[in-house]
């Protein structure tokens, strides 16, 4: 029997080891595609952006791990998936599958806003190792002649914490260098309130934001929809333009263009339709976890947010699907649970740690806590969130992602 797994990172890397883990090798072949042959924490990106690592310090190559667990691993770019013949092909040729699990991530939809960058725009992301990578070079020169900021998401947005996490870290690298009165911050978000982040708040999320904002000078604009980047600044639905010599601004997500491309197997935007086992609505041996799964908005916001698919939540769906994959195999009984959600945001001197449990609302636990100990926690964990999976361990330590 043969499982392919595609995408190489939080999703599929914890899948294909459970999965191999899980099932015999004699009889169970586990087949890897990833467009990349590397997998990049992508947690730390924001640190990329600010010259405090390099993508290489965050990444490592695949092709060793997996073989040496008995995973085949294939570098490809799937192009498009036949799920009624069980198919998967690739620029090189086709792969039958017998069950498939999918763990593609977004695609940056960067035709939802005019000027998001930065390839297609002015703007700057933080969404893959190359765009962090530019948003880095753009900071080194746009501190030689400092100017105004804006960072924010655009409507729709649902990885809404890495715009936060660059307002705090940019603030804390103009105050170290005593340019914070040439850069003034402006932070523009579709939220309807600070730390909404897709999941309607937690905690007292929401004051805690607002003072943090406020304490560092950072203007912010709620339930704004950002509708131009330019290279001088950005303009907002209501007609507001704010001057910027450098905009982080967050983009829209969609599904990646292989899932689009294949008829049937996703949804308009090309996330896939999944029930609470991960498992297709309409395709019995098709699994799909991560950013590539259709999951509705928490509420109605006035300016459209969707729902985050963060790594730690990943991971959790990556290991339910895996089990599922099994028990189908096997003939026992598919079981699932609700998602919870922890996360460690960099505050430049300091960090945040928030969990929401479940992270739909209502909640059992909705707490945040800030300090030192959480950015040394949130370093450490990095270096070793990179050290176990390339060593097979799929489990992270609870409290601490
Ligand atoms: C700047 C930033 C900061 C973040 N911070 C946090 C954080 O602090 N905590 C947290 O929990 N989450 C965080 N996240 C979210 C987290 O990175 C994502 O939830 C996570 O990467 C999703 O994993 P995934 O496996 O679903 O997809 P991805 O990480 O997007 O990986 C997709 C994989 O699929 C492969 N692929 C794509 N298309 C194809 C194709 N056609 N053929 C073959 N392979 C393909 C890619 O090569 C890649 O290996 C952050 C995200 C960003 C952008």
């Amino acid at each position: 029997m043969r499982i392919i797994v595609i995408g190489g990172s939080f999703g599929g890397l914890t899948a294909a080891f459970d999965l191999r883990r899980l099932l015999p090798r004699e009889s169970h072949e586990v087949t890897l595609i990833s467009r990349d042959r590397r997998f990049t924490f992508i947690p730390s990106l924001p640190w990329v952006a600010m010259g405090q690592k390099t993508i290489s310090d965050i990444s490592f190559d695949l092709e060793q791990p997996l073989s040496s667990r008995g995973i085949d691993f294939l570098e490809a770019s799937v192009t498009r998936i036949d799920p009624s013949s069980k198919c998967v092909y690739t620029e090189d040729g086709s792969h039958k599958y017998d069950y498939l699990l999918i763990a593609t991530g977004h695609r940056s939809a960067n035709e939802a806003v005019p000027g998001l960058g930065p390839f297609d725009g002015p703007g700057h992301s933080l969404m893959s190792p190359p765009e962090s990578e530019e948003a880095r070079d753009s900071w080194q020169a746009f501190l030689r002649d400092p100017g105004p900021i804006v960072v924010g998401c655009a409507p729709g947005a649902s990885c809404l914490g890495p715009a936060y996490e660059f307002a705090f870290e940019a603030h804390h690298a103009l105050k170290k260098r005593k340019l914070c009165h040439k850069a003034p911050i402006t932070f523009i978000t579709p939220e309807p309130f600070l730390g909404h982040f897709g999941v309607g708040g937690f905690g007292n999320i929401r004051q805690y934001m607002e003072g943090e904002l406020e304490k560092r000078d950072i203007r912010y604009f709620t339930s704004s929809a950002i509708s131009r980047i330019a290279a001088g600044g950005v303009e907002t639905a209501d007609g507001k333009v704010f001057e910027s010599c450098y905009s982080m601004i967050i983009p829209p997500l969609a599904g990646v263009n292989a899932i689009a491309d294949s008829p049937g197997l996703g949804n308009p935007k090309g996330f896939i339709p999944v029930d609470s086992n991960y498992q297709h609505r309409d395709f019995e041996n098709l699994y799909a976890v991560g950013v590539a799964v259709a999951m509705p908005p928490v509420e109605e916001t006035p300016v459209p947010v969707n729902f985050p698919k963060t790594a730690h939540m990943t991971e959790q769906m990556a290991k339910m699907a895996a089990r599922n994959i099994v028990a189908d195999i096997m003939g026992e009984e598919k079981t699932s649970h609700e998602l919870m959600v922890e996360c460690l945001m960099d505050m430049g001197q300091e960090a945040v740690h928030m969990v929401a449990d479940p992270v739909r609302p209502p909640r059992n636990v909705s707490t945040i806590s800030k300090g030192r100990r959480w950015l040394w926690a949130k370093r450490f964990f990095a270096g070793y969130y990179l050290w176990k999976i390339q060593r097979g361990a799929t489990r992270s330590p609870k409290w601490v992602w």
